[in-house]
């Protein structure tokens, strides 16, 4: 952790910590690469006509991800509400001042029961701050193509939306067929993928009309929402601008964040980048296998994105969930995945952590295990 925080913590009194749980809000999410850093500050003194700076940014995302056009919100929640409010009322300047009134609107939104998910707020709000109402097809375990068609039925439908990621709790779903059978009844589809920077291309394959990304996970780029779709769809969310989306308007210095995170993104040797996470995952699990009372291997990502992380079922003196809250309340606090602490069962994702940071997190380990074993 040498030099990167350059006294920030201290400064403010704010506790430095190790992220190994992922792209987490409440920790701040990601790291920027030196060079992003360098143009958020270049950025932070200008003046810029913002249009022409959501135009570079809209050819930029659609030269990444194949879109034909992208938009630039606040984050993806707000991205959510936008693309929503976007499908009820394309450009129309009088329709964008009304909402969130939906009442001359077609403003049904269908959502596979098994894919309402908490980021800390619920898609469900997120879609119903629009003025739009939910439709949930399907149960909580599983949505299936022909509980989706029953739902679509109906005039009054203004978009089907779909969510990859790990958080959604039910069974994975055939995302292309479910934007068939949106488009088969004239609706059109939204993905959200915010977790999903690096395949948002296979996300845009599925032929949905927008897919939402948030620029501060896997693209460690500031704070935005990233609205890939077609012109249609983006003109509409850029529209709501002069509407709902004033209050989640992106900053400058995202969006130039964002254009220098996508060169970087262009000019990096991805193959090189995928093997050398996997050998630190890799490596970290070897580690973790020399210590007693856990057993440690390599977890794949479920949704497809090129990269593992470490699973490590913890068989000691010491549960899971009591070994994360050890880990959290030591010095520097380690945060790690406890979704499956229950199972016995803690993830860490290691894609920001350097050397000094995993050493970091294998001693503290060793002693907390070692603390149980004396006790016992
Ligand atoms: C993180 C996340 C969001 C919220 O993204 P923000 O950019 O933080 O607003 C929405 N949906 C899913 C699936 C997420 O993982």
């Amino acid at each position: 952790m040498v030099n990167r925080t350059m006294g920030i913590h201290e400064r403010h009194r704010l506790t430095e910590v190790i992220n190994a749980k992922g792209t987490f809000t409440p920790l701040g999410v990601s790291r920027s690469s030196a060079g992003v850093a360098a143009a958020v500050a270049g950025a932070l003194p200008e003046f810029f006509v913002m249009d022409e700076l959501a135009d570079r940014a809209s050819d930029a995302l659609a030269h990444a991800t194949g879109a034909q056009a992208g938009a630039i919100t606040h984050c993806t929640a707000a991205s959510i509400t936008l693309a929503v409010a976007a499908v009820m009322t394309g450009v129309d300047p009088n329709r964008i001042a009304a909402l969130p009134d939906t009442s001359d609107l077609h403003n049904r939104v269908v959502l596979p029961a098994s894919q309402v998910v908490d980021y800390g707020q619920s898609n469900v709000q997120a879609i119903r701050l629009s003025g739009a109402s939910v439709t949930l097809a399907g149960s909580e375990k599983r949505c299936s193509i022909d509980e989706l068609n029953e739902a679509l039925a109906g005039p009054d439908v203004a978009c089907l939306l779909l969510v990859a990621s790990r958080l959604v709790p039910g069974e994975a779903m055939d995302l292309t067929a479910a934007v068939r059978a949106a488009h088969r009844r004239g609706v059109p589809a939204i993905i959200d993928g915010a977790g999903q920077f690096p395949r948002a291309a296979d996300l845009l394959a599925t032929g949905a009309d927008a897919v939402l990304v948030s620029a501060q996970k896997y693209l460690a780029a500031p704070t935005a929402g990233l609205v890939l779709g077609t012109h249609r769809v983006v003109a509409a969310v850029r529209a709501q601008g002069k509407g709902i989306g004033r209050a989640m308007k992106p900053t400058k210095e995202a969006i130039v964040g964002i254009l220098a995170a996508l060169e970087e993104w262009h000019a990096m040797d991805r193959a090189k980048w995928e093997a050398d996470q996997a050998a630190k995952v890799l490596a970290f699990v070897s580690a973790a296998n020399e210590l007693p009372g856990l057993t440690a291997e390599v977890l794949p990502d479920p949704t497809g994105l090129p990269l593992s992380r470490a699973l490590l079922t913890v068989s000691g003196g010491i549960d899971a969930t009591t070994l994360a809250a050890e880990l959290q309340a030591g010095t520097p606090p380690i945060y790690v995945e406890t979704a499956h602490a229950l199972n016995g069962q803690l993830i860490f994702e290691l894609v920001p952590l350097d050397a000094d940071e995993l050493e970091i997190i294998l001693t503290r380990l060793a002693m907390e295990l070692q603390a149980t074993e004396k006790a016992e």
